[in-house]
């Protein structure tokens, strides 16, 4: 199968599914990526800092311990203390008196001994607070802390530590450096992943939506083919289905207009052939434009036929849903046994009807009447001289309970029967087994597609067969109505 290619107005770049899913992917992966790059690092920074904090107050835990044993704290005392306990691992360490007046300090740069430290920590400290601080700057840890020493509940002076931690902030550095690293491989293998998914899907749409511009402009033999078994495959399978059924009733649309067309062809020509007949012999005698006349007026009888038995079916197709009603078909097979009794004593035909009562059926009155005439009236029409046509009606309980209580109407006769081939091709449209019979007969070639239509629109079923020896069998089943039906 040939598949065009159909072009539509295209969506717009920004309006498109794929933009949609690349720019949802893009903001799930930078929100993923900024938590990755800060959630870690002040997780690490803070641990960082209480490691810090519990080192320093632990060091200054010790050193107070060591001073504060003392009535009063000279520069020489302190100094022999801290010499004596060898403080390691701090960058500064200072012990002032009470009054802030520096009596150790180990700094070089800026040696504070002598001096007063007015460092708010130190003021903090001789206050009577621990103090802790700790900042992250320029790539390195610098971490204060002070605590008070104390003696018989005296505060003896503070001591103040100061440590500067390069190497921390470097692991910590690194790990922000890894990080980063590994965010932007993530990114970019996200975004890739992204686009290929985004453009996958909307190629499936697209499939889809090109399948869709074909059949609209009428090429029902298009399918669409999704590998996969996701929602767009489910799709593109109902897809398929649906342009399925659409190719088959517009072929069964188009086979019916051609078939029409011919069928109406036929008798208009032979009307225009003899008006041209007479018009163009003047000499023809009056006895033969009679037999021509008469012949004009049985082809406008057949069109008129014709034409009232499309339009039956046209109603059938399109018709509203009717009103359904109790009707008793043994009453309407009454009546088309009087419609038909003079058609049948013309050809020497006699009816037998075997009719039990009871027999309601949910319907309307004219379709009932349509299936009883079509099928009493053909075995009437494809009967020989002498022949008969036996009609029963008798309720029947169904073989399954779903099935419940059903009414059989049964036509059969001994005419000229139906070919086993024919027998499934009768009920469709304008299909005659003797075409010359059926013409010689009036038929048209649509009765029996009426009858199986009502038939159907009933909740009914309708069979043929053969009979033996000779003629045929139609039995309609429809559902009885039970009485306490609403
Ligand atoms: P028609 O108007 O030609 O009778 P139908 O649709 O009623 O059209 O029937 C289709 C064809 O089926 C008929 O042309 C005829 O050949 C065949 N047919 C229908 N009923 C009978 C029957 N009772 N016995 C034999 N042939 C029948």
């Amino acid at each position: 199968m040939a598949q065009r290619p159909r072009t539509g107005p295209r969506v717009p770049f920004v309006h498109s599914l794929q933009t949609k899913f690349m720019l949802s992917y893009g903001a799930i992966i930078l929100a993923l990526v900024i938590f990755l790059n800060t959630y870690p690092i002040l997780i690490s920074q803070n641990m960082v800092f209480q490691s810090k904090r519990d080192a320093l107050w632990r060091q200054a835990d010790i050193i107070t311990s060591a001073l504060a044993g003392r009535e009063a704290l000279t520069a020489e005392g302190v100094a022999a203390t801290l010499s004596m306990l060898g403080v390691t691992g701090v960058d500064r360490l200072m012990v002032t008196r009470p009054d802030g007046l520096v009596l150790y300090d180990t700094s070089e740069v800026d040696n504070a001994q002598g001096k007063y430290a007015l460092l708010w920590e130190v003021v903090t400290a001789l206050g009577g607070d621990d103090v802790f601080q700790s900042e992250y700057r320029d790539g390195a840890f610098r971490s204060r802390s002070a605590a008070p020493i104390r003696y018989r509940g005296m505060t003896q002076g503070a001591v103040y530590l100061y440590e500067y931690d390069q190497e921390q902030a470097q692991l910590l550095l690194d790990l922000q450096t890894n990080l980063l690293r590994i965010s932007v491989v993530v990114c970019v293998a996200a975004l890739l992943f992204s686009v290929v998914l985004s453009k996958a899907i909307t190629r499936r749409v697209a499939v889809l939506l090109q399948g869709i511009r074909s059949v609209r402009e009428g090429e029902y033999s298009y399918r669409v083919t999704l590998s996969g078994s996701d929602e767009l495959s489910r799709l593109a399978d109902e897809f398929n289905e649906l342009t399925g059924r659409l190719q088959t009733t517009e072929e069964v649309r188009r086979r019916f207009v051609s078939d029409a067309s011919h069928e109406l062809k036929t008798p208009l020509a032979s009307i225009r052939l003899l008006t041209d007949s007479i018009l163009q012999n003047g000499a023809m005698d009056q006895e033969t434009v009679r037999d021509f006349v008469s012949d004009i007026g049985s082809e406008a009888e057949r069109l008129t036929r014709i034409t009232e038995k499309l339009l039956t079916l046209t109603r059938m197709d399109t018709a509203p849903p009717r009103e359904l009603t109790p009707v008793d078909l043994r009453q309407v097979i009454l009546r088309v046994e009087h419609m038909l009794t003079p058609l049948a004593q013309q050809a020497h035909i006699t009816f037998q009807l075997d009719l039990s009562g009871g027999c309601r059926v949910s319907s309307t009155e004219d379709d009932l009447y349509q299936i009883a005439f079509n099928l009493m009236e053909n075995a009437v029409k494809y009967n020989l001289p002498g022949g008969k046509v036996m009609v029963s009606l008798f309720p029947r309980r169904g073989r399954t309970a779903a099935e419940g209580d059903l009414v059989i109407l049964r036509v059969e006769d001994t005419g000229v029967g139906i070919p086993e081939d024919d027998l499934s091709k009768i009920f469709d449209r304008f299909y005659r087994v003797d075409k010359a019979r059926s013409r010689e007969a009036g038929g048209t070639g649509l009765g029996l597609s009426i009858v199986r239509d009502a038939v159907l629109q009933n909740g009914g079923q309708i069979q043929v067969r053969r009979r033996a020896p000779e003629g045929t069998c139609f039995e309609v089943t429809f559902p009885r109505w039970k009485e306490d039906k609403p």
